[in-house]
């Protein structure tokens, strides 16, 4: 892997301002001349939505890659969008009714991969976005997979457990010929659980003569196909992706600073991984707000309180951390590390000038906007982006598809060292790439998994 001629600069061990410039940062003005058009339309924009951005990057590596029409008509659009209305029978004898989606972006490269996310604020912008980055997500890793996304609107806490099972399963069969093995793969997101995925699986194989068809769906429990490492392996492919920018930049995982903002899988599961590393995780947050401490608090102790009480509400009361007053301020924490794990676009025009971390390592999806990049990239800070850091999910997924498909099952230890294979590879794919094209690390991916699926493409050709 090469390594950065110019690393952030090193803070001491508790927090302070200014991080220094980056090579990144000469580097990205020559990004920005090329995609100038672009930029010029949306750097001052500050309500772009997810879709509009998940486009502003693409274009972006497309232009530096120059792509002609033919290729970018091939690979930029989603290819199938459904949108279904899910009548579901609530507890009460009333039937209520939820949207529900299912975008395909993209299934050169194999079957549609991505998750199905429950969330009251889920819209068809975000879907779309969503599948789009999983289809170079999956080409960033190398994985023979293509892109997809579904969600459903509903505030999943307004639910029992029985009208939960009774909306996952109607969601299932309602869309059920876009789904199966070769065809397109869902897996857990916002909200949808390994419980879930067992609903979905079930419903799916009794629609097909009641045979076992575990690998129609990612993420399920172990009882029933599931793969070991897979809770923790988007987790884990962050810390992979952290260890190796951290180490290319001549520091030590060991005592840095960092800040976690989510506080479910991904989040919870990244500052355990964080704090076993040596990093003093100061900050954390989930939608109840945010909690910091200067000496850092425990993560498993933080983890058991939140399921023991459903959340981070009221943590302050243990006397481990205090309560900021916005949770918003957990992304202006002077820390060395910030890990986005919760939604989208948390650090835009609007806020990223005063993001004071020096890595930010994208667990969630589209953490940043195309505004938010820019101004960061100016600062010097090394952004690890979601389409490489959080990528560790659907490696893991993809192995428990393989697993599924052999009827042979791996150890945890197996698994998660191909997962460190897998993301180390995609790490110094992306890192020579956009050292290669002076560009950031989020623009190398991109032209890491453009040019495959490019390629892919290309080979296929066009049927009809
Ligand atoms: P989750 O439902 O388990 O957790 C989401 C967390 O975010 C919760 O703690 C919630 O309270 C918190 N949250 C919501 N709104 C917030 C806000 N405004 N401020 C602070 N915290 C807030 O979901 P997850 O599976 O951990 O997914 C989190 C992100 O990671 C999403 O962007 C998802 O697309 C992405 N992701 C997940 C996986 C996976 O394997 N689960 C893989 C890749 C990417």
């Amino acid at each position: 892997m090469p390594k950065s001629t110019k690393p952030p600069a090193k803070k001491s061990r508790v927090s302070r301002r200014a991080p220094a410039r980056s090579a990144s940062d000469v580097n990205n003005k020559m990004a920005h001349e090329l995609s100038r058009g672009y930029l010029q339309r949306t750097e001052g924009v500050q309500n772009a939505s997810a879709f509009e951005n998940a486009m502003a990057q693409f274009d972006e590596a497309a232009q530096i890659l120059k792509l002609s029409t033919n290729q970018v008509a091939m690979i930029r659009q989603p290819r199938r969008i459904t949108i279904v209305t899910l009548p579901v029978r609530m507890d009460d004898g009333a039937v209520q009714t939820f949207t529900g989606y299912r975008v395909q972006h993209n299934n050169i490269r194999g079957p549609a991969k991505g998750g199905v996310r429950f969330h009251q604020n889920v819209t068809l912008d975000e879907v779309k976005a969503l599948a789009f980055w999983m289809t170079y997500k999956c080409a960033v890793v190398d994985i023979p997979m293509g892109g997809g996304k579904g969600g459903v609107i509903v505030e999943p806490s307004k639910l029992s457990v029985g009208e939960m099972e009774r909306l996952s399963r109607r969601y299932f069969a309602e869309l059920e010929d876009l789904f199966g093995p070769d065809r397109d793969v869902p897996a857990p997101d916002v909200n949808t659980t390994p419980q879930i995925m067992a609903w979905f699986m079930d419903t799916y194989s009794m629609h097909r003569n009641k045979d076992f068809v575990p690998a129609v769906v990612t993420g399920k429990p172990l009882e029933i196909g599931g793969s070991q490492g897979r809770v923790l392996a988007t987790s884990r492919g962050l810390l992979f992706c952290l260890r190796r920018a951290v180490s290319a930049h001549d520091e030590k995982m060991n005592g840095l600073t960092a800040a976690v903002q989510g506080f479910g899988n991904v989040g919870s599961n990244a500052a355990m991984l964080l704090q076993d590393d040596g990093c003093i995780v100061q900050g954390i947050s989930d939608v109840f707000g945010a909690f910091y401490h200067r000496e850092g608090i425990d993560i498993r102790t933080a983890q058991k309180y939140a399921r023991d009480h459903g959340g981070l509400k009221g943590f302050e009361s243990t006397g481990l951390a205090k309560r900021l007053k916005k949770p918003e301020d957990l992304l202006e924490l002077e820390v060395d590390v910030l890990a986005p794990c919760a939604l989208e676009l948390v650090i835009t025009g609007r806020n990223a000038d005063r993001v004071n971390a020096r890595y930010i390592a994208e667990g969630a999806n589209g953490p940043l906007d195309h505004a938010a990049d820019k101004i960061l990239d100016r600062k010097g800070t090394l952004i690890i982006p979601d389409i490489l850091c959080n990528a560790g999910g659907v490696a893991v997924s993809y192995l428990e598809w393989v697993q599924n498909r052999m009827g042979y099952y791996w150890t945890e230890e197996k698994v998660n060292d191909d997962l460190e294979h897998i993301m180390n590879r995609a790490f110094d794919a992306v890192h020579a790439t956009s050292h290669q094209f002076k560009v950031s690390m989020r623009i190398g991916a991109f032209i890491v998994g453009i040019q495959r699926v490019a390629r892919a493409a290309e080979l296929r050709g066009l049927y009809a």
